[in-house]
C-alpha cells in the first residue's frame, strides 16, 4: 500500500464575534493510492470542513489553524498558492456539492474545461478538444454537449460534467463533497456506480463526504465517521457498517433507508450536533448517546482499537476493560 496522503492534526477554525469555533479538532488519516474512502456524519459535524481543509480551499473566516496535510510527501497547507493551483486539477481535483454552482452559467461546457486546461498546460487546440471530449465520454456524455450550457444539462448530466472536469488531468485524488445529494435516488445509485467504475479504471483515490451511510457503503473502501469536529469511527466499511463500534455510527446506520431499499423509519438519533463554539464537555456525543454512562460528561474519549476498527468511545476504553476484568 503506496500511502498517497496523510493528514496529519488537522484543524479548522471559524474566526467568530465570539471567539474562534473549531470545527475540525484534530483529524488524522492516511489514504492509499487508489483508496476510497467515505465520510459520513450529519450535516455540522465538520465533513465538508475537513473536505475543504484537505483541499485548500477554505475561505476567511475559516482557516487551517493546525496539522499537516501531506500530499504526496508534500505539505499542502505549507505550499504557496502558487504552488496548490500548480497541483490542482493536474493532481488533485474537487467535486462539489452542486454543480449549478461550481459551473460558470455563462458558459458552454467545453469553454470551462478548455479553461480549466489552458490554467495547467500549453495543449494545441486540437489536443484541448480530443481531451474534452474523451472525459465526457468517460462520464457517458455525448461529447456534442460541450457545446451545451450548464442549464440545458439535467441535474445528473451537470454532476458527471463536474467529474468529467475532475478527470481532465487524471488526478491522482479526487475529493466529493456530498456530489450526488440533489439527484434522485435512481440517479445517486448509477452515479455512484459510474464513479466506481471510473475509479477502478483509472485508479484514483477518492475521499467521498456524504450524510448517508448507505450510499457509499458499496463503493468505499474504508469509512470514517464524523461527530463534532472529531473522528468517531474509523475501518473497512464492512466492518464499521455490519457491526458499528460507536453508538454515533449505529445511529446514523439507523437514520437512513437500508441498503435493501426499504425505508426505514428516520429515528436516527434525537437532537442536533452541537455548538462548536462550546462542545459539550468529556465525550462530545454524550448529550444525545443513548448508552451514555456518567462518566462520559467527564472522560475525554480517544480513538481506542476495537477488533479492527478504531472507535471514540469509553466503552472500548482497554484500561477501563481490564479493571472489571482483575477486581
Ligand atoms: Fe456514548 Fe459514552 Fe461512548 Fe460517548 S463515550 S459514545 S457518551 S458511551
Ligand atoms: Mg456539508
Amino acid at each position: 500500500r503506496e500511502i498517497l496522503l496523510e493528514v496529519r492534526d488537522l484543524r479548522v477554525e471559524y474566526a467568530t464575534q465570539n471567539g474562534p469555533v473549531e470545527a475540525v479538532a484534530g483529524v488524522d488519516l492516511t489514504l492509499a493510492k487508489g483508496e476510497f474512502l467515505g465520510v459520513v456524519g450529519e450535516s455540522g459535524c465538520g465533513k465538508s470542513t475537513m473536505l475543504f481543509g484537505i483541499a485548500q480551499l477554505l475561505n476567511p473566516p475559516a482557516t487551517v489553524s493546525g496539522g499537516e496535510v501531506l500530499f504526496k510527501g508534500e505539505n499542502l497547507v505549507a505550499m504557496t498558492a502558487k504552488s496548490l493551483n500548480a497541483l490542482r486539477w493536474r493532481d488533485f481535483s474537487v467535486v462539489m456539492q452542486s454543480a449549478m454552482n461550481a459551473l460558470n452559467p455563462v458558459h458552454s461546457i467545453g469553454r470551462q474545461f478548455k479553461d480549466a486546461i489552458k490554467a495547467h498546460a500549453r495543449w494545441p487546440e486540437s489536443q484541448i478538444k480530443a481531451r474534452s471530449a474523451e472525459v465526457l465520454e468517460l462520464v457517458g456524455i455525448d461529447p456534442v454537449h460541450l457545446k451545451s450550457f450548464p442549464h440545458q444539462l439535467s441535474g445528473g448530466m451537470r454532476q458527471r460534467a463536474m467529474i468529467a472536469m475532475a478527470l481532465l488531468f487524471t488526478p491522482d485524488l479526487i475529493v466529493m463533497d456530498e456530489p450526488t445529494s440533489a439527484l434522485d435516488v435512481v440517479a445517486q445509485r448509477s452515479l455512484m456506480a459510474q464513479i466506481k467504475e471510473l475509479q477502478k479504471q483509472l485508479g484514483f483515490a477518492v475521499i467521498f463526504v456524504t450524510h448517508d451511510m448507505s450510499l457509499v457503503s458499496h463503493f468505499s473502501d474504508r469509512l470514517m465517521v464524523m461527530y463534532a469536529g472529531q473522528v468517531v469511527e474509523l475501518g473497512g466499511t464492512r466492518a464499521v457498517f455490519d457491526a458499528p463500534a460507536h453508538p454515533y455510527s449505529r445511529g446514523l446506520l439507523d437514520a437512513f433507508p437500508s441498503i435493501r431499499g426499504e425505508v426505514k423509519r428516520l429515528t436516527g438519533i434525537p437532537g442536533a450536533p452541537p455548538n462548536l463554539g462550546r462542545p459539550p464537555s468529556g465525550c462530545r456525543f454524550h448529550p444525545r448517546c443513548p448508552v451514555a454512562m456518567e462518566r462520559c460528561s467527564v472522560d475525554v474519549p480517544e480513538l481506542y482499537l476495537v477488533d479492527s476498527v478504531q472507535a471514540r468511545c469509553l466503552l472500548h476504553e482497554p484500561a477501563a476493560v481490564s479493571v472489571e476484568v482483575e477486581s
